[in-house]
Formats: structure tokens, sequence, C-alpha cells
């Protein structure tokens, strides 16, 4: 099974997507996550990806497209995929197409997560993560119990993403609702869309994802 989730940043694509894997024995794929690991090794795709990640822009379609490609190659005995943040142009989504057909899959499901605008700037702006397991944390609902130690690991040190703030946060709701949306409407006539309230707490955004996924493989 090969799924896509969309949504709008800090909808909950990441939280939802770990939380698939553990459940279904699916792989991954984070364009963001890969983005930011080549930002941090300083590669050549690093250094152009970062200045356009910091204005909360998107980067280039044949880049992410070629990430991805990679990535479903070294990943191809997994069970399925599940897409997060990718893709967010139609031009991404035919590339993704043809990519899976290349591989003799394709995507069966996808999972839009419904936000309003003004929660998302709330839920970004207040996010952090363990730096050590990647535990994610948030400054009004989701607090480790011991301040300042992660439940999960026991680690000290917390990261909080640098477009994680409120001017960068509505440039990328902007991207979002300009060159994203449209997505919808394109899987929409695949007879492929779910949607699912995520607005509700991260169990129940769980729990409906999972009924989706039952209702469509029934
Ligand atoms: P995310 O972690 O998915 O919120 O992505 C963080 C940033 O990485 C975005 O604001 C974009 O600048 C870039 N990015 C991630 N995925 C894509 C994609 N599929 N297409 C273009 N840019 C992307």
């Amino acid at each position: 099974m090969n799924l896509v989730l969309l949504g709008p940043p800090g909808a909950g694509k990441g939280t939802q997507a770990k939380r698939l894997e553990e459940r279904h024995a699916l792989v991954q794929l984070s364009t963001g996550d890969m983005l930011r690991a080549a930002v941090a090794a300083g590669s050549e795709l690093g250094r152009k990806a970062g200045d356009i990640m910091k204005r909360g822009e998107l980067v280039p379609d044949e880049v992410v497209t070629g990430l991805i490609a990679e990535r479903m190659d070294a990943d191809e005995d997994g069970k399925g995929f599940i897409l997060d943040g990718f893709p967010r142009t139609i031009g991404q989504a035919e590339a993704l197409d043809r990519l899976m057909q290349e591989r003799g899959k394709q995507v069966d499901r996808v999972i839009v997560l419904e936000v309003d605008d003004d929660a998302l700037v709330e839920r970004i702006t207040g996010r952090s993560t363990c730096a050590t397991c990647g535990e994610g944390y948030h400054d009004l609902f989701k607090q480790p119990k011991v301040p300042g130690v992660c439940d999960r690991c026991g680690g000290t040190k917390f990261t909080r993403r640098p477009d994680d703030n409120e001017e960068v946060v509505r440039a990328r709701l902007k991207a979002y609702h300009a060159q994203t949306t449209p997505l919808i409407g394109y899987y929409q006539g695949q007879r492929k869309v779910s949607a699912v309230d995520g607005m509700a707490d991260i169990e129940t955004v769980q729990k409906e994802i999972d009924e989706a996924l039952a209702g469509a493989s029934a």
C-alpha cells in the first residue's frame, strides 16, 4: 500500500506518518526531512535548498522528485511508502505517478488532513523536537512530563526548525494554498481521496486514518 499524506504545514502529517510506519510496516518518505538532512550535511543541494526553505517557498520540482526516486529505489523491499510532504505541486504528482508506474506500483490512497489556518500558526510556532530521538513536543499541547527532559529517551537537548517562525509559516501556508491544494482535485479525479479532520487530537486523527484505510481496502 502506498499512501500520500496531504495537508498544510503543521497539520500533523509527520506525526501521523511515524505512527502509520509503526502500525503498517510502511516506509515514511519525507522530502522536508531529506532536504533538512542535505542542509545539515552542507551539500551543494543543501545550500541551494536551504535558502528557499528559509523563505518558506517550494524547492524546484526536479530536485524533490530526484530525491524521492533515489529513496524509492533504496527502500524497494518495503511493503509500501507513506509520502509526507510530497507531492506538493501538480508537476510533482504527475512525476510521482510516472515513478510509481515505472516500478509497477501506484498511489493507493490520499489522506487529506483538514486544519484551520489560524490553528496552524499556533501549532507550528510552539513545536520542538528532541535532538536525540526525534520525539515531537509542543509548548502548549505536549510538554515533557519532566520539564527539559524527553519522555521517550531522557535526552535534554531540544531543537526548533528555523522555518517554524510566524513570518515563514505564513509564506509556507501561502505556498500550500497556491500550489498544493490543486492536488486534492487531481487525486479526487482518481477517486483516491479520504478527508480527515486534522483538528482532532492525535489519537482520534490516527483512528480516522485507520478507518479510511480499512474502508478503502474493503
Ligand atoms: P516540510 O518539512 O514538509 O514542512 O518542508 C519544509 C520545507 O522544505 C518546505 O517549506 C519547502 O521549502 C521544502 N519542501 C519540502 N518538501 C517539498 C516538496 N515536495 N516540494 C518543494 N519543496 C519542498
